[in-house]
């Protein structure tokens, strides 16, 4: 039997806006695109905003824009043109609307289907209540379940009078009282059984339906006929399907996938950022941390008005307590930490990748490795092999490990081998409206920004690496740093043999005319050629003066891109700051 007896194929990604769209969930969503694709059907994105508390305009919007980043697009869900996703006409697809906040009604109509049938009820029972069962089970040594023997026998009379007291109450669903069988298509028959089916919440008391409700709700009016998600989903699938039996719904087809996990071994997830800051704390000196965090607090107050400055410490103060004694997983601390220790932090959210300079199409690439095997000798592809060959039976049901080394190595490879020129110089600019810190390039290269680009090309692993590793064209002339060990080698060694052809060079250098790459080399080249020395002679140290270090691109270029009177100051400082001793 194929992956897609059943016809039309429809799919959906379903995420939650209660934070950044991370590769799990970005790989998910391409799961369920591929598969639509695959089989001419339709790929749904719907938006899970029932918890109020979690939910935010702000990363739906991240959501939507790291998709289309991506080029994952889908036939139903909000219109990806519009600036506000969530007027209900502008949503593309006649199930709608796609936000399940818009879909209350609906949710409702379908619990007091489960209400006349006897299958849901009102339950009171408080916190307390249920915390006191929870420890009784716990004392007599046995698994806690909820019991509904006192809410199913509570006479009306006594329901209202709960009412009248205020008490919230929530809807449960009455489990079947069956062991349930799930066929999942990677991972075989999976059986619950009848002792392990609670009363699902199903409602909550802020009268929002929980997540297994509506989830099951949506998918069978969106027609929706293979559910493809994380493994971390498997146990639900069992309550869903006893909840769609209850409501007379079909059965789609499931297929969990793959866990990723980071190379140690240990689960990804968005903890890891604060793992890894809190990791980097760990490496400060004992005797140091004190001044470390008075610094980071108070660089974390910087740009607050006066008169709050003092709480803002407080806050801080309290926040990075919590996370320090691992009570909390503050990203905002993570990232202070980080940046002050001036670190990176490991790359998680699909937005991390796009701001470190990653390419979506390799970023595809290597999320669709990540559970699916292609067949031999398919390991670079594109989205549109993957929408032809994507197919269920090649997922595997083992953890996949996401290498990060990989990852990098199959992004160096498409900005050398894929990518023109122009298109390379276009994404380095680009990459300054994610980071505005590297305006600077542009207006201080200004006309070289091509010739700059063009020459980091080869020598990138993303498309950050041009800032990164050109830091020193921007830098100011007096601010280069030499670096110690350049220093002897290049310029000290025989008697400072390479400041003495420095300041040589630096002569002829200022008759150069036209100040070009060409012209340039030209010079270097006779200049080479009359003293009868090798190039390197004079591109050494000329590195050296120029960048404080021994790697730049082919001197000649980088000549031309530093222009005539910064490369002139640079050696003449060079000279004289690092004179020999
Ligand atoms: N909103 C759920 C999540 O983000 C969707 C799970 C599902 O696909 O059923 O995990």
């Amino acid at each position: 039997m194929s992956d897609a007896d059943i016809q039309p194929v429809v799919t959906r990604f379903a995420p939650s806006p209660s934070g950044a769209l991370h590769v799990g969930g970005a790989r998910t969503a391409l799961f369920n695109w591929a598969f639509a694709r695959k089989h001419r059907g339709r790929f749904i994105l719907r938006i899970e905003d029932t918890d109020q508390a979690r939910s935010s305009a702000q990363s739906t919007r991240g959501i939507i824009d790291d998709m289309i980043w991506l080029g994952i697009d889908w036939d139903e869900g909000p219109d990806p043109e519009t600036d506000d996703p969530y007027p209900i006409e502008s949503q593309l697809g006649d199930a709608g609307p796609y936000f399940q906040s818009q879909r209350l009604d609906i949710y409702r109509a379908h619990l007091q289907k489960l209400i006349d049938s006897g299958r849901a009820y009102e339950c009171f029972k408080t916190k307390d209540e249920l915390d006191a069962d929870r420890a009784a089970a716990k004392a007599k040594k046995r698994d806690y379940r909820y019991d509904p023997t006192d809410m199913l026998n509570a006479s009306d009379a006594q329901k209202q009078a709960w009412r009248d007291e205020g008490r919230p109450s929530v809807w449960r669903f009455r489990a079947p009282g069956k062991d349930i069988t799930v066929h999942d298509e990677v991972l075989g028959e999976v059986t619950v059984t009848a002792a392990q089916l609670d009363d699902l919440i199903i409602f909550k008391a802020d009268g929002f339906p929980t997540y297994h409700f509506a989830v099951v709700v949506d998918d069978a009016l969106m027609g929706v006929t293979h559910v493809i998600r994380g493994q971390e989903h498997l146990n639900n699938a069992p309550k869903h399907v006893a909840l769609m039996e209850a409501l007379g719904f079909d059965r789609p087809k499931f297929a969990h996938l793959p866990l990723i996990f980071n190379p140690d071994g240990s689960k990804m997830s968005k903890r890891d950022k604060a793992k890894a800051a809190r990791h980097l704390f760990d490496q400060i000196p004992q005797s140091e941390r004190d001044a470390f965090i008075e610094d980071a607090i108070w660089f974390s107050t910087v740009g607050t008005p006066d008169d709050e400055k003092d709480a803002r410490h407080v806050e801080i103060t309290g926040r990075l307590e919590m996370f320090l004694d691992k009570r909390s997983d503050d990203l905002f601390i993570a990232i202070l930490l980080a940046q002050r220790l001036k670190a990176n932090l490991p790359e998680i959210d699909v937005m991390d990748f796009r701001e470190n300079g990653y390419l979506p199409e390799v970023l595809v690439n290597y999320l669709a490795l990540l559970g699916w095997n292609p067949g031999e000798n398919h390991e670079r592809f594109d989205q549109t092999f993957l929408a032809h060959e994507f197919s269920l039976e090649r997922v595997g049901k083992s953890n996949a490990k996401f290498d990060r080394d990989k990852l990098r190595a199959f992004n160096a490879d498409s900005i050398r081998e894929q990518l023109s020129m122009d298109n390379f110089e276009s994404k380095v600019r680009d990459l300054v409206k994610l980071k505005p810190q590297y305006q600077k390039y542009v207006d201080v290269l200004s006309d070289q920004f091509s010739n700059f680009t063009a020459q980091y090309q080869v020598r990138s692993v993303t498309v950050e690496d041009p800032y990164v590793q050109g830091a020193f064209f921007v830098a100011d002339d007096d601010a280069i740093v030499f670096d110690d060990k350049a220093v002897k080698k290049v310029l000290h060694k025989n008697d400072g043999e390479g400041l003495t052809w420095l300041a040589k060079f630096h002569d002829e250098l200022t008759k150069l005319e036209p100040w070009t790459g060409e012209a340039a080399h030209s010079l270097i080249k006779t200049f080479c050629e009359t003293n009868e020395i090798g190039m390197g002679k004079v591109a050494q140290p000329l590195r050296v003066a120029i960048s404080g270090g021994t790697v730049t691109p082919p001197i000649d270029a980088t000549l031309e891109i530093l222009g005539r009177n910064r490369t002139l100051q640079r050696i003449a400082r060079c000279i004289k700051v690092c004179a020999n001793p």
